[in-house]
């Protein structure tokens, strides 16, 4: 695989700086872009590009002011915006794209999911005197605010600034965790359901199997729309559509 012009890399995932790395490895130009949501991003190699490019005029123009051979949208599954700019930039500047997206986790027939299209039909989707926890970023919680007849259990990195309006709530510092861990604060804060997205992956998928095992209904959210084509599900299958395009 060869050309002197870059592969830009729309990133924030595992998946996105998997291929940044395979790409530089095998001396290909590479640019990474960030949205800027993260105060220190780990380095990548390569050139790190950080924040918006203005909707999908400024990003079909950075395309051609930079001469980029192929797009690849690896963000994440719910970036729905940036992916459907992604589509339209990539078109304007008559660059080829791909979506890079890890697949959506499936319920097994002994999980108990009920899925919803949002974090409004999530809120929705809970019995009253319900204990929930809400695995989602702090930016996802208004909806539920309005449940005060529900009690919320939230995990956060970093202690919040300011408190989360949720009338009953309880917040627990850290990480996702394994599945014993994941098992240990599910029955520990005695939760009846687990509110997430479906974001696919292994990094989060500890506490879905943690509810399965303690039968707690999971209230999942679905991705916001369904990937363009055309797709690669893995970093491999990535590598081998950008190595059939700039052969091509
Ligand atoms: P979004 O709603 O789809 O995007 C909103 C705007 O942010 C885009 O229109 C674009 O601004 C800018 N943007 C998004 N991703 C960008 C990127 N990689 N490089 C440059 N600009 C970008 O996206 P989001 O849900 O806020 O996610 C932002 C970033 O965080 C993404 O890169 C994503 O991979 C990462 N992330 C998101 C989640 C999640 O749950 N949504 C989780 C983990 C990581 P302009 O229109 O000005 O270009």
């Amino acid at each position: 695989m060869f050309s002197t012009d870059p592969v830009l890399i729309l990133g924030g995932t595992t998946e996105a700086a998997a291929l940044a790395r395979k790409l530089a490895a095998e001396g290909l130009s590479v640019i990474t872009s960030l949205a800027g949501r993260t105060r220190d991003p780990a380095p990548l190699p390569g050139e790190t590009r950080i924040g918006g490019f203005g909707g999908v005029e400024g990003l079909a123009s950075y395309l051609r002011d930079n001469q980029i051979a192929v797009l690849v949208d690896a963000t994440h599954p719910f970036a729905a915006q940036m992916s459907a700019n992604a589509v339209v930039a990539a078109a304007k500047a008559g660059i080829p794209r791909l979506r890079l997206e890890r697949p959506a986790w499936e319920p097994r027939a002994d999980d108990s999911w009920i899925e919803v299209a949002d974090e409004e039909a999530a809120a929705a989707a809970l019995p009253s005197g319900a204990r929930a926890f809400l695995a989602l970023g702090s930016q996802h919680l208004a909806p539920f605010a309005k449940r005060d007849d529900v009690h919320f259990v939230l995990r956060m990195v970093d202690a919040p600034q300011s408190a989360p309006a949720l009338a009953s709530h309880e917040i627990v510092l850290g990480l996702p965790g394994d599945i014993e861990s994941e098992t240990a604060l599910l029955r520990g804060r005695r939760i009846t359901h687990l509110v997430c997205r479906n974001s696919g992956g292994e990094a989060s998928y500890a506490k879905i199997i943690a509810a399965r095992d303690l039968k707690i209904p999971v209230i999942m959210i679905r991705r916001p729309a369904e990937p363009v084509p055309p797709v690669a599900e893995t970093v491999e299958e990535a590598i081998a559509f950008i190595g059939s395009v700039l052969s091509a």
